[in-house]
């Protein structure tokens, strides 16, 4: 819409926040206001090298009451400052992906504002949560990465109206100026819905659900999706990407469950 459009309909529908509904004041990151914006747990290193899991310290847990998380079986992560870290999962059995990395917390303004966009037919979120995305994340995506947003699952897509990692990959892929590859990945068949699945139930649920490309051949791979909870279905389109000769899968994703 032009810019008067936008100011006209403010005037008559002043624009709120679809997260908490204040009217948008300064900091706005439109629709989002700058009070949910600034309320957003940003992930921050310390985290493990590999699949991005922050490490946090019993202070911060004190700090943030509510986002309870593993806390550094070490507790002395300042002695070893450039040495990877890994995570104790990571170190036992590393994820199919090589790299993950998300920007915020799947909690507070941003558990919200994932949920108004992919429930609540919010697709004009992309534009905010993308901004996050390249906001903390973008130093991660290597060189001459090609995006790969996850795809949805056919019958929650028509739902939908819109696959919600494809609208943010775009705009993820517009800001890194890298290119993206949305029929890389497909579906071959349909899976339950992953909510209700424990993780060894989840990655039974997606195994050989996906079929890359052979286009992905030599490519260093950044796949993209809202949000990362036990990483099984990024698991699994790392595998369908590696067997058809990709040569580095890593994923971005908009927020990650602790
Ligand atoms: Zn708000
Ligand atoms: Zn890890």
């Amino acid at each position: 819409m032009r810019g008067w459009a936008v100011a006209a309909l403010d005037l008559v529908f002043p624009a709120r926040c679809p997260v908490c509904a204040a009217a948008l004041g300064a900091g706005r990151r439109d629709p989002l206001c700058g009070v949910c914006w600034d309320g957003v747990v940003r992930i921050a290193p310390p985290f493990c090298a590999r699949c991005g899991l922050p490490f946090f310290t019993f202070a911060d847990i004190e700090d943030r009451h509510g986002f309870p998380g593993p806390v550094c079986a070490s507790g002395d992560l300042g002695g070893h400052v450039g040495a990877p870290q890994f995570c104790s999962p990571c170190a036992v059995a590393p994820p199919a992906f090589d790299w993950a990395r998300a920007a915020g917390l799947y909690a507070g303004p941003l558990r919200d504002a994932v949920q108004r966009f992919k429930f609540g037919r919010r697709p004009a979120l992309a534009r905010p949560l993308a901004a996050l995305v390249l906001e903390q994340c973008a130093a991660a995506v290597p060189a001459r990465a090609v995006l790969v947003p996850i795809p949805l699952a056919r019958e929650r897509e028509r739902e939908r109206g819109f696959n919600q990692a494809a609208l943010v990959a775009e705009r993820v892929a517009r800001g890194l100026g890298a290119p993206l590859r949305e029929r890389w990945l497909a579906r071959t068949r349909a899976t339950a819905p992953q909510t209700e699945l424990d993780a060894v139930e989840r990655r039974a649920n997606v195994r050989g659900a996906f079929v890359a490309s052979t286009a992905a051949a030599g490519a260093d791979v950044v796949l993209v999706d809202d949000v990362l909870t036990t990483g099984a279905t990024a698991g699994e389109c790392a595998r369908a990407l590696r067997a058809a000769g990709a040569a580095s899968v890593g994923l971005l994703t908009v927020a990650r469950v602790l």
